[in-house]
C-alpha cells in the first residue's frame, strides 16, 4: 500500500478560495476488487474571499493562502488546484473563465516555481469527481460520472479509472446536454438553449420555487414569499425536507429534469455510478428519487439497470479534497493506471 503524503488542495471559486493541508494515501487503482475508502486527514484549512479585481490581486490571495498552509508544515509534497474555469490540463493554465481574471496565466508553472513542489491544475468539477472517486461515493468504480449542482452544473468523467478531459480539456461539460431544444436560454456562458443547467442549477431551482410561490400563495413557499423571505434553492430544500407538499412537488419536477439528463448520460457512458453533489443537491432523495424514476422508465437496458445514482459523500470540502486527490494520483500515476 502506498505511503501517506502531505499535500495542499486548493479550490478556487468565483467568490472564495478554500484550501487545506491534508495527509492521505494516493488512491488505489480500481481493479474490480473491493477498495477500502480512506478519508484524508485535514491538518489545517484556510478560506479567503476571491479578489477578482485584477490578475495580480487574485494570484496574491491564492499564494498567501497556500503559503499560510505550507508554513511550518515541514514537507508539502505537492499542490493540487481545482478552478472554476476551463483548464488546459497538459499546459497547466486556464483557457476560459467567466469569473476569474486568470485566463492564459501560467498558473501551474508559477506556483511550482514559488513553492518548489509538483503542482496540478484542473477544472473544479473534474477535481470534485476525482475526489469522490478517490475518497467518496465513487470509490472502487472504474466508470463514474459526477454532476455538481451549484450556481451552474459542473460535470466530471472518470473513464477506466482516470479523469477524462477530451482533446483540449473542454470535455465533461455535462451540464450543457440538451433537455429541450426549445427550452430557456442557457444561463451560463453558453449559446445553447434548454441545457440541463437551465433546469437544475441553483438559480433555476430558485426560479421554479418563486414561480410556485406566486402561483400558490397558500403553500409554504407562497407564505415565505409573502413574509419577505428569499425564495431560493436553500428555502425550497428546507421546506421540502420538512415535508411541505408544494416544495416536494417542485423538487420532484426538477428531479425529473435531472433524470432526463441522466438518461442521456447513461446511454452514452454506461457508468457504474453517477454521483450527484453540490449545494443545490442538498434535497437528496427528493431530487434523486424522481430522477431515478425517469431513468428507469426511459433509459436503455441494460445500462439503466446497472447504474447506481448516489449522493456525493464529501460535502462542502469536496473541492479541496478533490484537488488534493488530483495531485496524489499525479504523484504516483503508475499506481493509478496499473489496471487500465
Ligand atoms: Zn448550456
Amino acid at each position: 500500500m502506498a505511503s501517506e503524503r502531505t499535500v495542499i488542495g486548493v479550490d478556487i471559486g468565483g467568490t472564495k478560495i478554500a484550501a487545506a493541508l491534508l495527509r492521505a494515501r494516493p488512491p488505489e487503482a480500481a481493479s474490480g476488487a473491493p477498495v477500502a475508502r480512506e478519508t484524508p486527514v485535514i491538518l489545517d484549512r484556510f478560506t479567503v474571499l476571491t479578489d477578482a479585481g485584477s490578475t495580480q490581486a487574485c494570484l496574491d490571495g491564492m499564494v498567501a493562502c497556500i503559503a499560510d498552509l505550507a508554513h511550518g508544515s515541514g514537507r508539502v509534497e505537492g499542490i493540487g488546484v481545482g478552478v472554476a474555469s476551463m483548464v488546459d490540463f497538459a499546459a497547466g493554465h486556464i483557457v476560459e473563465s467567466v469569473n476569474l481574471p486568470l485566463v492564459d496565466v501560467p498558473l501551474r508553472d508559477l506556483l511550482q516555481r514559488r513553492f518548489g513542489v509538483p503542482v496540478v491544475i484542473d477544472n473544479d468539477a473534474t477535481a470534485a469527481a476525482v475526489g469522490e472517486h478517490a475518497f467518496g461515493a465513487g470509490v472502487g468504480a472504474r466508470e463514474m460520472l459526477m454532476l455538481t449542482l451549484g450556481t451552474g452544473v459542473g460535470g466530471g468523467i472518470i473513464c477506466s479509472g482516470r479523469p477524462y478531459r477530451g482533446f483540449s480539456g473542454a470535455a465533461a461539460e455535462l451540464g450543457h446536454i440538451i433537455i429541450d431544444v426549445n427550452g430557456p436560454k442557457c444561463p451560463a456562458n453558453c449559446p445553447n438553449h434548454g441545457c440541463l443547467e437551465a433546469y437544475v442549477a441553483g438559480p433555476a431551482m430558485a426560479a421554479a420555487a418563486a414561480a410556485a410561490a406566486a402561483a400558490q400563495p397558500d403553500s409554504g413557499l407562497g407564505r415565505a414569499l409573502a413574509e419577505g423571505h428569499a425564495v431560493d434553492s436553500r428555502l425550497l430544500t428546507r421546506l421540502g425536507l420538512e415535508g411541505d407538499a408544494g416544495a416536494v412537488a417542485v423538487l420532484a419536477r426538477l428531479g425529473e429534469y435531472l433524470g432526463a439528463g441522466l438518461v442521456t448520460l447513461v446511454n452514452i457512458f454506461n457508468p457504474e455510478v453517477i454521483v450527484i453533489g453540490g449545494g443545490a443537491a442538498a434535497a437528496g432523495e427528493l431530487l434523486l428519487g424522481p430522477a431515478r424514476g425517469v431513468l428507469q422508465a426511459r433509459g436503455s437496458r441494460p445500462a439503466r439497470d446497472q447504474v447506481r445514482v448516489v449522493p456525493a459523500a464529501l460535502g462542502p470540502d469536496a473541492g479541496f479534497i478533490g484537488a488534493a486527490a488530483l495531485v496524489l494520483s499525479e504523484l504516483l500515476p503508475d499506481d493509478v493506471c496499473a489496471s487500465s
